[in-house]
């Protein structure tokens, strides 16, 4: 820490997840190569080779065990397959057996090994298959081990620590344990990435696209602003108190959006996984706005069955009885794929067969979906409405809606993430009972930006004043039909973004339950009116940073409670 003052200049980069944390610096170990030696020398004989083998394994479940232990939830969980995976003899005895035919260094038998293992595992399909991303997992572990290298993943240094890496793979989001991960500083990924969006859903603050923090190394101490999107290194005994002041402020919601005139603005949750349902209920959340279905389902190799999904969704259903909940039909592809549905050869995944698309080639696991929660709806008692993703077009909504239909789901609507759907929100509006803007996908399309590029983030931001009017555009269609747009995409957790959307005239905004408590303390100092005339000049505003500013230099609110 700094005495007063002599703080360094911060490193800016885009803020995805607000809060404060101050702690010192671990980096993500790069990823583990294919070692490149093959051939052992003669100083090592085949038993000692095989011997190292087994020790380095060991070394990993033990390791991995010991993890386990001090994890919870889903981080526990991966943890522990990952200890079978590395317990199971069958890589070990592989490994072994190459050393002693091909002279290979024990690194690169164990390489060649799990390459044997994957791919007998991915011949047999099914749950067999969706195995063999452990596999790859144990392998690097262990080569890690052979070689001296620091083990891959999220390290785990036994004390909290300000995690910093190029980009986070969806597979070492899923291990973060938000009581030892302080905050996250990433100098790669946009704001819209989902592990952004993860970020958020587990209450870490997180700054992402922040080049400058390359050059930060282990134990550096820093302090993160993932609501400014600023790292300050060294930061000063001042600004150290202040983040601490501002971090114990906590805020709760009531379960009732409203402006300070009292217009009602629900304020929803974004669920992804159904253990997520009933802490958003308990957060206060007046429904569900989004519930992505896809993440109940990544990694399969076979669709679900309708059993299964129904079980599923049910759990989120039941969590908000009398409540709405809008289910999203299977959003896969682009940075999400499905592999029972989505096709691994197209050269621009995020323009191809993604979101309903997906129906042109296989309907039927649209219609099974379609069936499973329309099971689920008949044996709970939320009010399940149903939205698609990707719709692009009045046909595809005129189909979705027919087939929402047949299902006997009345309240059939669609996403507006492509501009073409924005700028056709009144015919689509016609058709569909409600809409519900995608923004983070609706900024990639508008501003042809790539949400998971950090070095494209001043592009991928939902103040840009072009992706304000297709949300404008859509409000008005919505207005024309008499039909209700929310939206629920990262937009609607930004609480200075909320007020302009209430004023472009939104009706619900959904979001991670972690920014329930600001959004609405935002909402609750502005009256409608003062929203519409923030919305007017948000929208005149020719950069995105002119409508930012200019926004929040109008909500002295933010500055108050350290937003
Ligand atoms: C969006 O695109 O804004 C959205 C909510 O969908 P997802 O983030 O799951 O693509
Ligand atoms: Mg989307």
């Amino acid at each position: 820490m700094s005495p007063t003052g002599t703080s360094h200049q911060a490193i800016r980069g885009i803020g995805v997840s607000p809060g404060r944390a101050v702690g010192t610096v671990l980096r993500m170990p790069p990823p583990v190569p294919e070692p490149s030696g093959t051939r052992r020398g003669p100083g090592l004989s085949d038993d000692d080779a095989a011997a190292q083998i087994a020790a380095a394994a060991e070394r990993v479940r033990e390791g991995l065990e010991r993890s386990a232990q001090g994890a919870v939830g889903t981080s526990r969980e991966v943890l522990e397959t990952t200890a079978m995976m590395a317990a199971d003899p069958t890589l070990v005895s592989t490994a072994q057996d190459l050393v002693r035919s091909g002279d290979l260094t024990p690194a690169r038998a164990v390489w060649e090994a799990a390459g044997q293992v994957i791919d007998q595992l991915a011949a047999l399909g099914g749950y067999m298959a969706e195995r063999t991303r452990d596999v790859a997992d144990v392998r690097d572990r262990v080569v890690a081990a052979l070689t001296g290298r620091p083990a891959p993943g999220v390290p785990d240094p036994g004390h909290p620590f300000v995690l910093v890496a190029r980009d986070l793979a969806p597979a070492d989001t899923a291990t973060l344990d938000p009581d030892r991960v302080l905050a996250i500083v990433t100098s790669e990924g946009g704001p819209t990435s989902h592990t952004a969006i993860l970020a958020r859903a587990l209450g870490i603050p997180a700054v992402v696209g922040a080049a400058g923090a390359v050059d930060l190394h282990d134990d550096a101490p820093v302090l993160v602003d993932g609501g400014k999107g600023e790292v300050v290194p060294d930061p000063s005994e001042e600004q150290v108190a202040r983040a601490q002041e501002l971090a114990a402020q906590v805020r709760t919601f009531d379960g009732h959006g409203r402006t300070r005139d009292g217009h009602p603005v629900p304020l929803l949750a974004n669920v992804g996984n159904p253990d997520g349902a009933q802490p958003a209920a308990d957060a206060g959340a007046e429904g569900v706005g989004l519930f992505r279905t896809e993440f109940c389902f990544l990694d399969r190799k076979q669709a679900p069955t309708v059993e299964e999904q129904v079980a599923a969704y049910r759990r989120v259903l039941a969590a908000f009885a009398g409540k709405k909940v809008v289910v999203r039909t299977l959003d896969a592809g682009a940075d999400k794929p499905l592999p029972f549905l989505t096709a691994t050869d197209e050269p621009n995944p995020a323009l191809g067969v993604r979101g309903l698309r997906t129906a042109t080639r296989d309907a039927q696991v649209l219609e099974d979906q379609l069936t499973a929660i329309a099971q689920a709806a008949a044996a709970e008692h939320a009010e399940t409405w149903v939205m698609a993703p990707m719709v692009a077009t009045v046909e595809e909504t005129e189909d979705f809606v027919a087939r929402c239909t047949a299902h006997g789901l009345p309240t059939a609507g669609v996403m507006v993430e492509v501009p073409s759907a924005a700028l056709l929100a009144g015919p689509i509006l016609a058709r569909a009972a409600f809409a519900s803007i995608g923004t983070n996908d609706l900024t990639q399309y508008a501003m042809a930006s790539d949400r998971l590029l950090g070095s494209l983030a001043g592009l991928s931001t939902s103040w840009q004043p072009a992706v304000l009017q297709l949300i404008a555009a859509t409000c008005r269609g919505g207005a024309q039909q008499g039909r209700p747009v929310g939206v629920c995409g990262e937009a609607a957790a930004d609480p200075a973004l909320a007020v302009v959307l209430v004023g472009l005239g939104v009706a619900t905004l959904s979001m991670s339950p972690r920014a329930l408590p600001d959004v609405a303390a935002v909402l609750a100092s502005v009256t409608r009116d003062e929203c519409r005339r923030l919305a007017e000049r948000a929208l005149v505003a020719e950069t995105a940073d002119a409508a930012r500013a200019e926004i929040r230099a109008a909500l002295p609110v933010l500055e108050e409670l350290g937003l």
